[in-house]
């Protein structure tokens, strides 16, 4: 069961008094809470987004075991994947690579490689939400990049949130903006995206990502002219509180 957690861990959290303790924390105090609250029993999902990008390097230096998990859906920009392999190589992330269970050729030959054209939420749930949901076995607390200003679905953010099965999130960026986020990136000598300069504000699989507009939200070029918003990772476990 996803979330579902071993018998000698602590009690429910009083979400009320965590999320009062923690609203005006920074970041770095969030992830230390949560490691000292949850470790080894935590990861860090990250696509080397910013967000994800400057969490990985706050945790690394705070909790150096802890998994940053990146599902590798199989359409992903090159230049995300050489982003990657640039920032876990200067900064020793502990990364952890998750592939679609259905191998690549199956993948091709049952729904065809332009199933992201024709049916986008079942090629997230192949690629994106059942390796991810597995993964999230026995894990406690999922540290992720959300946050409040990415778009209208995000605005209800919290730090800690609980979800069905025991899960909590910490959003230890619910309160940043991007500007904040990129502020980080060049406190830290962090090298940002190479998409970023060329218009890509929120950057997903290649086939459903295209650069944003002036005024457009941030995640406007996430499955542009359709009606998704969400790839399905943040959306398939009912939150409780
Ligand atoms: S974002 Fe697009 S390509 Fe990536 S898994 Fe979802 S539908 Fe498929």
């Amino acid at each position: 069961m996803v979330g579902s957690a071993p018998a000698s861990v602590a009690p429910p959290l009083d979400l009320e008094a965590v999320n009062r303790q923690l609203a005006a924390a920074a970041p770095e105090d969030v992830l230390k809470w949560a490691c000292t609250r949850f470790e080894p029993d935590l990861i860090l999902t990250c696509s080397f987004q910013h967000d994800g990008v400057a969490l990985a390097h706050m945790l690394t230096q705070i909790a150096p075991k802890v998994p940053i998990v990146f599902i590798n859906t199989g359409f992903h920009f090159p230049e995300t994947l050489a982003y990657r392999d640039d920032l876990v190589h200067r900064f020793g992330f502990n990364l952890v690579e998750l592939h679609p269970v259905m191998p690549r050729e199956e993948f091709a030959a049952k729904h065809g490689l332009d199933l992201y054209a024709r049916d986008p939420d079942l090629c997230c749930q192949i690629n994106k939400v059942e390796p991810l949901k597995r993964y999230l076995v026995g894990v406690r607390a999922w540290i992720n990049g959300r946050r409040r200003d990415q778009g209208i679905t995000r605005q209800d953010v919290g730090v800690v949130e609980a979800y069905e099965g025991g899960l909590y999130k910490i959003n230890p960026l619910a309160s940043w903006t991007s500007r904040d986020t990129f502020y980080y990136l060049q406190r830290h000598g962090i090298p940002t995206h190479p998409l970023f300069e060329r218009g890509y504000a929120s950057i997903g699989c290649a086939p459903c990502t295209r650069p944003v507009l002036a005024g457009e939200d941030e995640r406007a070029g996430r499955w542009a002219g359709s009606d998704k918003t969400e790839c399905g990772i943040h959306t398939f476990l009912e939150r409780k509180a």
